[in-house]
């Protein structure tokens, strides 16, 4: 995991976040010195999620994640309507 400096703690300042080992960094936490934070593979998953989510949408006003969410929706929309 990484954890991120609450404290100074030489050479790291409060703020600062960095990588030990697992028993070095759960002393840290435990010490009130640092404190996890999460790991930066799941922040970029979670960017990536957003930024490819691209929206479609119907003309009655609903939104899907996909073309095909969509072309669903619509065959039933279209049925609905008539
Ligand atoms: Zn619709």
């Amino acid at each position: 995991m990484t954890i991120k400096f609450i404290k100074s703690y030489s050479p790291y300042h409060a703020g600062d976040r960095a990588g030990f080992s697992y028993k070095k960094e759960k002393k840290l936490v435990e010490a009130g010195v640092a404190k996890e934070v999460k790991r930066p593979e799941i922040d970029k998953m979670i960017k990536n999620s957003k930024t490819k989510t691209k929206k479609y949408k119907c003309e009655c006003g609903r939104e899907f994640n996909s073309p095909q969410g969509l072309g669903a929706h619509q065959r039933f929309c279209e049925e609905g309507g008539k």
